[in-house]
């Protein structure tokens, strides 16, 4: 995913009492700039929210303040300063945009280009994410090629593209703020991850009860060895993903289902990330099916129909996360501007009384052709505050 890129400045305005600075719009985003910095038509290097500055850059030693140390995508630490959103003087902020003539080593500046390599900026993730857990006891390899990893473009960086068609129809959930879980079958074999790895996989799970003990306990040895994801431990059994499949029946559920697909949903539990939706117990909610055999996601119909299929023949209680509107146009809820889907995106949840402030929502293109977030600007702020 690209979060820094060489952008446009689309419009320079006027705070509210500010004399010094100024708020700068870059498609969808707003942020605040210097006084003088830009004009409308600039190309700029714009960092989106989550972006973690090097302490080790010079360039950002304007912000030396708050260096501190944040957990990225890769799994490592980084020091640095961590944009967030915020609002100065009333006016919400995300993200930071910095001149161009501060990045000499982008030679040929051009516009929407993805400048991520270029600059040593990295994303910030919270560590549940991007370590799959704490004690996987290294027993994970990186996630299978043959699915595709959960992620959603944020509604802001293409705003252009979703206001150019006002009645493309979307299905309409709601964000949970949990962590990303994957199940899978595929040619009678399952097995689990986390947002950025495969776990290992409880004893016996795959084992094929047909074949005499002797070449069980070879394969099992030979498994030992070989690049295969080991057998969990108990620590291991006892991670959000684990309890999760135990819980919901998933692997039988999907063995008995018998076809090659992915069940990618969000685990939410007391324990995780503040537990935001308030909820007393862990709870997985899928949002999306992926066919493995042409590794691509089923339109929202589909996977909510394939969830009540394993749910109607199998006897499972797989949910769906909460759905506000399975076909619906901006159009027909009155969005005509990314302001409007932001505060549309604002509310209480649907899934938890307890919970007033919603992460956000997700809108898929009922056709499968692409989907974006809205995250809740309230929300962002309340808990960029806490993190
Ligand atoms: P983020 O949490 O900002 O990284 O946004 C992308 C992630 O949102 C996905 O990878 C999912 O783990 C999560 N997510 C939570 N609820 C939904 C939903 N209703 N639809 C799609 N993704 C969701
Ligand atoms: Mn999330």
């Amino acid at each position: 995913m690209k979060f820094r890129t060489i952008r446009t400045i689309d419009n320079v305005s006027a705070i509210d009492g500010a004399d010094n600075i100024v708020c700068v719009t870059i498609g969808g985003w707003k942020c605040v700039a210097k006084k003088g910095e830009f004009k409308q038509g600039d190309l700029c290097v714009y960092f989106e929210v989550d972006s973690i500055l090097p302490a080790s850059d010079e360039r950002y030693q304007f912000l030396a303040k708050t260096f501190k140390e944040y957990p990225t995508e890769s799994g490592k630490l980084l020091m640095g300063h961590r944009l967030k959103t915020i609002k100065l003087r009333g006016q919400i902020s995300q993200g930071l945009a910095l001149p161009l003539t501060a990045f000499t080593e982008i030679t040929t500046p051009t516009k929407d280009v993805d400048v991520t390599g270029l600059l040593q900026v990295q994303k910030y993730e919270s560590s549940i994410s991007s370590t799959g857990g704490t004690s996987q006891s290294g027993k994970t390899r990186t996630f299978p090629e043959f699915l595709i990893k959960s992620d959603q473009e944020r509604c802001q960086n293409i705003s252009k593209q979703i206001f150019a068609d006002m009645d493309k129809q979307y299905e309409v959930t709601q964000k949970l703020d949990g962590s990303s879980a994957t199940f899978f079958h595929k040619d009678g074999v399952v097995g689990l991850c986390s947002r950025n790895l495969q776990l290992a996989t409880p004893n016996g799970i795959n084992a094929e009860p047909s074949k005499p003990l002797l070449v069980r306990i070879k394969q099992h040895l030979s498994n030992l060895f070989s690049r295969k994801v080991k057998v969990a431990t108990q620590d291991d059994l006892n991670s959000y993903w684990h309890q999760a499949a135990e819980k919901y029946n998933i692997f039988n559920l999907l063995k008995q289902y018998g076809k090659n697909i992915a069940l990618q949903g969000e685990i939410i539990a007391p324990s995780i990330q503040q537990n935001h939706e308030k909820v007393a117990e862990l709870l997985f909610y899928v949002y999306a099916v992926q066919d493995i055999n042409t590794r691509s996601f089923l339109p929202p119909a589909q996977a909510r129909a394939t969830l009540a299929e394993i749910n109607q023949l199998h006897g499972g209680e797989l949910k769906y996360v909460p759905v506000l509107h399975e076909v619906v146009s901006l159009t027909e809820l009155g969005l005509s501007d990314v302001d409007a889907l932001l505060a549309y995106a604002e509310g209480r949840s649907i899934l938890s009384k307890a919970c007033t402030v919603r992460e956000g929502l997700v809108f898929k293109a009922v056709d499968g052709s692409y989907s974006f977030k809205a995250i809740s600007n309230a929300y962002l702020l309340k808990k960029d505050k806490k993190d």
